[in-house]
């Protein structure tokens, strides 16, 4: 029996609404008691850790990550991926399937969640929604999920075919998991490599619509509620990184009407526009892109109103070489994990009030709803003890050299953060230390 206590911190559990201080009771890798300070004396416990001035939360949840192995593994891999999400404070990722090859079979699932890849927080998957994701036949959905998938998407490319995507989303709600959509009408993006625009005509680039977003986004709500018409079952529909008021008026729509919508915004989307491109920097260039003030001000209110169920990273490494090339021909993405908390303390609680066990439910609570999970997300007696101990106050500035990742393609080097992470626990293991 292994236990750990830790003792001192403002403990914020928004599953549970506590906001308090409170001394944690770890034992055999979960949660066996948060109580009043020095409510467990002096329990002989085999490490002690003083959180005094720190915040302790549930270990933060990405369910949208790009860990690049197999098949890109000088990008990124699996070990250093998810050592960047352990300094970053998470303690469960969900990585997206456009490896090399695609993730799409039970052999591949089973390889990439295999002990032997070396994760150092809880590594969950979401396998292709279509063979290849090439949108056209579905995956094993089934066998599948009994392999531990916690949802399907194509991210990268959206699933294109109406009929290809009802069918995906009916053979998703018969297992209980969601369809996660990356929400990008290709026919109107092809050749573009920002946003559509002033910054865009400035630089001579070609820019993506946000109709382009929209759109399917609203073909996608028209689907679920011929669904439910029709079947009279209501499919979990998941909008990935959604970048536009257009996009985010019709999921709000959606929710009102009692639609299954649920979606997730990135820290770069309520934080940068389309100038942080500034004179052709491929470190901030992302699919979706950077939008226009409005679009950044419409994430932001929809994370305040409820409308954005969580923050993901859309972790996205790629090498230098890769990235220094004419913007055009650059890859798409950036690194995420080691700034999304610091930007969300900033950004959501700093500047607009946000209080921070609302900041800790859309990094904890709520994408752990999103895809099912009840043992993690939370500080209930008996959940797995994942834990982020931070200071809530430290102000710092990102260095992109200092990063876990095995990439440094950020906007964000040298970029003021707002928390900083002292101590992520995983199943009662401490996973990373400041
Ligand atoms: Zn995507």
């Amino acid at each position: 029996m292994s236990e750990m206590l830790i003792v001192g911190a403002r403990v914020v559990d928004p599953a549970s609404g506590i906001d308090g201080l409170r001394d944690v009771l770890v034992r055999d890798g979960r949660i066996a008691a948060v109580d009043t300070p020095g409510a467990f004396g002096a329990a002989q416990v085999a490490e002690t850790i003083d959180a005094a001035g720190c915040v302790v939360a549930p270990g933060l949840i990405d369910i949208h990550v790009h860990l690049r192995e197999p098949g890109q593994t000088h990008k990124e891999t699996i070990a250093t991926g998810t050592a960047a999400a352990a300094a970053g404070g998470f303690t469960t990722v969900v990585a997206m399937p456009n490896t090399t090859p695609v993730n799409d079979s039970v052999a591949g699932l089973e390889w990439m969640l295999a002990a032997e890849r070396g994760s150092v927080v809880k590594l969950l998957a979401m396998p292709a929604a279509t063979m290849g994701s090439l949108g056209e036949e579905l995956a094993d959905y089934a066998a599948l999920v009994r392999a531990g998938a916690v949802g399907f998407t194509d991210d990268g490319k959206p699933v294109l075919e109406d009929n290809v995507m009802r069918a995906a989303l009916l053979a998703a709600e018969r297992l209980g998991v969601p369809v996660s959509q990356h929400a990008e009408d290709t026919r109107l993006t092809g050749g573009c490599s920002m946003n559509a625009g002033r910054v865009a005509f400035r630089l001579g680039l070609r820019g993506m619509p946000v109709e382009a977003e929209s759109r399917i986004v609203e073909r996608d709500i028209r689907l679920l509620r011929g669904i439910e018409a029709t079947h009279g079952v209501r499919p979990h529909l998941h909008v990935q990184h959604v970048s536009t008021a257009k996009a985010l008026a019709a999921i709000r729509q959606a929710k009102t009407d009692g639609l299954h919508v649920t979606c997730e915004a990135a820290p770069h989307h309520f934080t940068l526009t389309d100038e942080a491109i500034g004179d052709y920097n491929t470190n901030a260039k992302m699919n979706p892109p950077l939008r226009v003030e409005a679009d950044r001000r419409a994430v932001v209110e929809a994370l305040l109103d409820g409308t954005v169920d969580c923050i993901a990273t859309d972790h996205a490494p790629h090498a230098s070489h890769e990235k220094e090339v004419e913007f055009e021909r650059a890859p798409n993405g950036i690194t995420g994990l080691e700034t999304a908390l610091g930007l969300a303390l900033r950004v959501l609680h700093r500047e607009h009030a946000m209080p921070l066990v609302r900041v800790m439910a859309l990094m904890s609570a709520q994408p752990a709803a999103v895809i099912g999970l009840r043992e993690r997300g939370n500080l209930q007696v008996g959940a797995h003890a994942d834990l982020v101990i931070f200071d809530a106050g430290a102000e710092w500035n990102f260095e992109a050299k200092d990063s876990r990742s095995k990439s440094k393609n950020t906007p964000f080097d040298g970029a003021a953060m707002l928390g900083r992470v002292r101590a992520t626990v995983c199943d009662g293991r401490v996973v990373f230390r400041r």
